[in-house]
């Protein structure tokens, strides 16, 4: 029997429905495999299995030759029956590791779903481990798989660095924060932008270093740089930063909304806006045009799997003139998203949650252009001779503002070229 689709109240101009059923995603864990790049002194110790220990170890196989940051604390069937102290076994791991390694900084004990099994208490161990070995920090969050998606394995270590932070002073002048994992070549060209238009103080989380953690405050004024972040927002909101609500920076029409935000929350003037964004937007047009000659009329299916469903569907149905025939997203957050769900054509179908053999029914009766999905899906749907792309893709490579339009919309490009090889 079908799982049913339960329309949701008017949302926008789109038509949104929920399901619920099996689902196909990745755990948090994988957000190691990008944050360990962007936080160069930190360290991600997984408390899990060996199941724990491939997953990283295979999404983030081509580090394997360099100085490994992250590292699996594997429970044993003598942890899991209660026959050994855990948690001693673990102030022992973690005491070695910090002598073998002074470099770390910043420890993570990363939660998994056999450390939430055994009930092992990792805020507590956290707490603990910080007092016998400062001046190093350990935190903890969870990237378990329960009931998650991959990318909140980000939110949540972010969330766990917030209350960490230090406090920024009342009498402070307003600074911007932008929110969220990027590339450093992508992080740079922000600041440049922020620069012209005459905005100082901007700030970044994560930073690039342990040691470099931006101060939060009441006058802080932040901008999400990915849509998954719902824990973090909340705990910037509790520190007293507000939220500047933005589309997202993907294409040069979203990148254009999440700049603008910042300039009108620092009163920057349109003239200045324009002359300090015109050379950006000129150079994604002339970078989007000839995608847009492969992608218009496309018909394109998103499977939810990485939170970045939306803004893509924004971006490929008004920038590219891809048609969209469903937009799949685990969650949708009404807030965060406004400016995205404001944007998307009127009527676009968008499913949050997910039932796996139902949208797979759906999908295949579709048969799109072009769909969008987690790995174990992409083969067989490939098999099955649709053109698929990866969405874990997205979060790997740099694709956020002007200068990577171009780049995020090649990704989708490929695929097609790939299929009409394999035809001819
Ligand atoms: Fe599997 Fe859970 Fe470990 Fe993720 S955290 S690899 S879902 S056992």
């Amino acid at each position: 029997m079908n799982a049913p689709l339960i329309h949701q109240p008017p949302c926008g101009g789109i038509d949104l429905r929920q399901e619920q059923g099996q689902r196909a995603v990745f755990c948090g864990l994988t957000g190691i495999v990008w944050l360990h790049r962007k936080i160069q002194d930190a360290f991600f110790l997984v408390v899990g299995s060996r199941t724990c220990a491939h997953l990283i170890q295979s999404a983030a196989g081509v580090m394997i030759f360099a100085e490994p940051r992250f590292a699996t604390a594997i429970i044993d069937e003598r942890d899991l029956a209660g026959l050994a102290d855990a948690n001693e076994e673990l102030d022992r791991i973690v005491t070695r590791l910090i002598e073998r390694r002074p470099d770390i900084k910043l420890l993570f004990l990363v939660g998994s779903c056999p450390s939430e099994v055994i009930k092992l208490d990792l805020s507590r161990a956290a707490q603990r481990l910080s007092g016998r070995l400062a001046p190093v920090r350990v935190l903890n969050y969870s990237g378990s798989g329960i009931e998650t998606t991959f990318t909140q394995g980000e939110d949540a270590c972010l969330a766990a660095l917030v209350p960490d932070l230090p406090r920024e002073t009342e009498a402070a002048a307003p600074s911007l924060l932008v929110v969220g994992a990027l590339a450093d070549v992508v992080e740079d060209q922000f600041l440049r932008l922020f620069t012209a238009m005459g905005i100082a103080d901007v700030r970044f989380l994560p930073a690039r270093r342990a040691g470099a953690m931006p101060a939060v405050g009441r006058g802080t004024r932040y901008l999400l740089a990915q849509p998954f972040l719902t824990d973090t927002a909340r705990a910037l909101d509790e520190r007293g930063a507000r939220r500047l609500p933005a589309p997202f920076p993907l294409g040069a029409e979203g990148t254009t909304g999440w700049l603008r935000a910042a300039a009108e929350a620092f009163g920057i003037s349109e003239a200045v806006f324009e002359k300090a964004t015109a050379a950006g937007r000129a150079r994604a047009g002339t970078a989007l045009a000839p995608h847009r000659e492969k992608l218009g009329g496309k018909r394109v299916f998103f499977f939810p799997d990485s939170q970045l469903e939306v803004p893509l569907a924004r971006f490929l149905a008004r920038e590219l003139g891809a048609e969209l025939v469903e937009v799949g997203t685990p969650y949708l957050h009404r807030g965060h998203l406004a400016a995205e769900i404001e944007w998307l054509p009127p009527g676009t179908r968008v499913t949050e949650g997910q039932s796996l053999d139902d949208q797979m029914d759906r999908c295949r009766a579709a048969r799109p252009d072009l769909t969008i999905c987690g790995l174990g899906l992409a083969n067989p749907l490939e098999a099955e001779g649709l053109s698929t792309k990866w969405s874990i893709e997205l979060l790997f490579t740099p694709v956020q503002g002007y200068e990577q339009a171009g780049d995020l919309a090649e990704l989708f490009v490929r695929p097609l070229r790939r299929r009409a090889l394999l035809e001819v």
